[in-house]
């Protein structure tokens, strides 16, 4: 039943002149359940082949016109035809008819009288000879796009062959014309690469001792000498002595692969940036320069860089400058060490007469910090000779588009053995000596000391103490006056957070404020601040002091906060106070970070009715014309310039430009750190509005300065 329906699907094409023999062989093959078309001459056979594309066509080859031979070399030639069965009806021994069907591309032949029960059957196993060849070409076909796409073809050599036989796709991975398959073995072995040879070799002589064997990979220079990997694999087969007698082998070409793995393996070893090893490539590199150093009991040294204030040239001039900056630095380190690799030799050589090549390894390890291994030091002052070598190439200055910067270096050292034994223990080390070179005044390199460690355990604890602090009531405001020059009175005061820990003592704002920046902890402080600075403005305005300005300090992490300016206007409401007592000291780099967020705070502020005011002025980088579009009502110059107005001609010249400056552009003036009588006429007679400092007052706590509040209204009244 199954045969049945699927010979009717089948179609046959059924040729011959002789009516007779076509009508029977029709008839035999249709009661066989096949699907049968009719043709009495070649020319109509090509027509109805065309049409109904058999699959199966019986021919006479005798036939006037375009006889069967010449109409069987026309059908192989259509497309698609290569594997269409053409069964050839001739005479009974005509071997000549029978030699040219089949070079003519017949498939087979019957000889008349054809015997018709048996037809069916001689058809049925054509057509199935026919379905196997189908599949097994489409799947010969499969296997050769797939080794084309995969780069893999195959090869075998046989015991007393000289020749190995190459497929197609070896040919082309050894680049080869396809045409030349066969090589002898030791010309096989002459496309691997020189260094790759002697292991290729062994590993060839193991795999004939032992048949297969793991893959192997390696580099081959192929016919045109374009370098290409490889990976070959091999079977062998034994003969019954034991010796290989056959030798089945795989050759693929993994040359992109490689490529990939390469690039992958360089993105994530080095920085993008400035294409210097990453943190993870030197901490290997590290590892295994400790290694070294314990094997040969030698000294080796990790110099950890960070840029002195590069956050500033970030906040100020974009991070695409900071970005060059970084690579600047990196090449500047570049040259650096490849210049003291021979002060290092020179200096080691006069001591020791001798010659050692300094070796190094730069790496960024992220941000703005750097690392410089040195795996070779005779004593640590090779370190030191090292560090100042690069402290003084980075810090002059380098030029970025339109911008000339200085930036300078802090370093700090550590040594194996004497610091550390392993990479994560020197790193840590090194920082801390990279933190304590800051700590003591920037561009400075430090040597790591273990009582380091006290300074990073006491940061610690302080942290741990400063989220303790507004819950137990630790921290309280002082009030420093600010003296109106023209008429003599306390126009305002600054409020300044005071921090008495009592576990820890009495800790400035210079030290605890950074902290508190660093770890966000600025957010809740600075709140505590800002509502209890409005409260006693409120209570002081209550009890008659008089008080028209109330200065609170903000940090820039407050002020970036979303909703900043809601929490000031909350706070004003919440204590009743007027939003014009209130000035709000912001400072400059905030206005650089980001520029049109800060103007649209700044002016969501003003229009609360707050005052405000710069604070430190001067020291940052923000130009007179650029304040001029913020809504700002004064300046505070800061105390450094201040202090030295009487004895720096240029502190004196920026003072009075500032003061002159300001007051065209309507901002008030407010000199700050003033200590003596000295400064205060300076300040005076250039015209300055008001003055702060300790000449008038240092910040008082509370009651005090209430008292000097009343005071001084009772005494300026009469
Ligand atoms: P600042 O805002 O510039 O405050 C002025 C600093 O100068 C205060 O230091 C003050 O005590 C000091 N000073 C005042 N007059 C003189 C003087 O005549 N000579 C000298 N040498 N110094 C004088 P303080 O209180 O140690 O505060 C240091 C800094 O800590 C402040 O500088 C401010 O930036 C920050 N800070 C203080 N309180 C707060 C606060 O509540 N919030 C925030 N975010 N920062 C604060
Ligand atoms: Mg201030
Ligand atoms: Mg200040």
């Amino acid at each position: 039943m199954n045969a049945a329906s699927s010979s009717l699907l089948t179609k046959i094409l059924v040729v011959d002149d002789d009516d007779l023999v076509r009508s029977l062989v029709s008839m035999a093959l249709e009661k066989a359940g096949f699907h049968v078309e009719q043709a009495q001459s070649g020319r109509q056979a090509l027509a109805v082949f065309e049409a109904t594309a058999p699959d199966l066509v019986i021919m006479d080859v005798m036939m006037p016109g375009l006889d069967g031979f010449a109409t069987c070399a026309e059908l192989r030639q259509r497309p698609d035809s290569a594997l269409l069965p053409i069964l050839m009806m001739t005479g009974l021994n005509d071997h000549e008819s029978i030699d040219q069907a089949f070079n003519a591309g017949a498939t087979d032949f019957i000889t008349k009288p054809i015997s018709y029960p048996l037809l069916k059957h001689r058809v049925r196993y054509l057509l199935r000879a026919s379905a196997a060849m189908s599949r097994l070409h489409e799947s010969e076909r499969q296997l050769a796009n797939a080794q084309r796409i995969a780069r893999l073809g195959y090869w075998r050599w046989s015991r007393g062959q000289e020749h190995l036989h190459l497929s197609a796709e070896v040919c082309a991975v050894l680049g080869f014309d396809t045409a030349t398959p066969d090589i002898p073995l030791p010309v096989l072995l002459n496309f691997v690469h020189e260094e790759d040879r002697s292991h290729a070799w062994q590993w060839f002589t193991r795999v004939c001792e032992h048949g297969s064997s793991q893959a192997i990979n390696y580099r081959i220079l192929d016919a045109r000498g374009v370098l290409r990997h490889v990976r070959q694999q091999v079977e062998t087969l034994f003969g019954n002595d034991h010796c290989p007698l056959h030798l089945y082998g795989t050759l693929q070409d993994i040359t992109k692969l490689c490529q990939a793995e390469a690039r992958i393996r360089e993105l994530a070893f080095t920085d993008s940036l400035t294409q210097l090893p990453n943190r993870a490539l030197f901490k290997d590199r590290l590892g295994e320069a400790i290694k070294l150093a314990k094997r040969h009991e030698r000294l080796l040294a990790l110099l950890f860089l960070d840029l002195d204030h590069f956050k500033r040239i970030n906040d100020t001039l974009s991070h695409r400058i900071g970005d060059l900056l970084l690579q600047a630095t990196a090449e500047r380190l570049r040259e650096s060490l490849r210049a003291s690799d021979s002060v290092g030799r020179e200096s080691i050589a006069s001591l020791e007469h001798d010659t050692v090549q300094m070796e190094y390894d730069i790496a960024r390890l992220g941000g703005d910090e750097f690392t410089v291994l040195l795996p070779e030091i005779r004593r640590c002052e090779d370190a030191a000779i090292v560090a100042e070598r690069i402290q003084m190439d980075l810090s002059r200055p380098v030029v970025l588009e339109t911008h000339e910067v200085f930036i300078t270096p802090s370093i700090g050292i550590a040594v194996f053995p004497h610091d550390g034994n392993d990479p994560e223990t020197l790193l840590k080390n090194a920082d801390m000596a990279m933190y304590a070179a800051k700590q003591q005044g920037r561009n400075l390199y430090h040597f790591f000391d273990i009582s380091l460690n006290e300074t990073a355990l006491q940061r610690l604890a302080m942290e741990n103490q400063l989220r303790k602090a507004i819950e137990r009531h630790e921290l309280s405001l002082h009030y420093q006056p600010q003296l109106d020059l023209l008429s003599g009175r306390i126009c305002g005061v600054e409020a300044l957070v005071r921090w008495q820990s009592h576990l820890l003592g009495s800790i400035s704002p210079a030290d605890f404020i950074p902290l508190a920046e660093e770890t966000g902890l600025i957010i809740p402080i600075g709140e505590w601040v800002l509502r209890t600075a409005c409260q006693q403005a409120r209570i002081w305005r209550d009890t008659g002091c008089g008080l028209s300005r109330m200065g609170v300090n903000i940090s820039v992490l407050q002020f970036m906060q979303p909703g900043f300016p809601e929490l000031v206007a909350q706070i004003l409401e919440e204590t009743g106070l007027d939003a014009d007592t209130l000035e709000l000291e912001i400072t400059e780099s905030l206005l650089m970070k980001d520029p049109d967020g800060a103007t649209r705070t700044l002016q969501s502020l003003k229009m609360l009715g707050v005052q405000l005011a710069i604070d430190d002025f001067g020291t940052g980088y923000s130009s007179l014309s650029r304040l001029k579009q913020l809504p700002l009502d004064r300046l505070k110059i800061d105390k450094a310039f201040v202090q030295e107005v009487n004895t720096r001609p240029d502190d004196a010249a920026i003072t009075t430009a500032v003061i002159a400056m300001a007051g065209s552009m309507g901002l008030r003036v407010i000199a700050e750190g003033v200590e003596n009588e000295a400064q205060l006429r300076f300040l005076k007679a250039k015209h300055c509005d008001e003055i702060q400092g300790y000449y008038l007052s240092r910040p008082l706590p509370v009651d005090q300065i209430t008292a000097l509040l009343h005071h001084h209204q009772q005494t300026t009244k009469n």
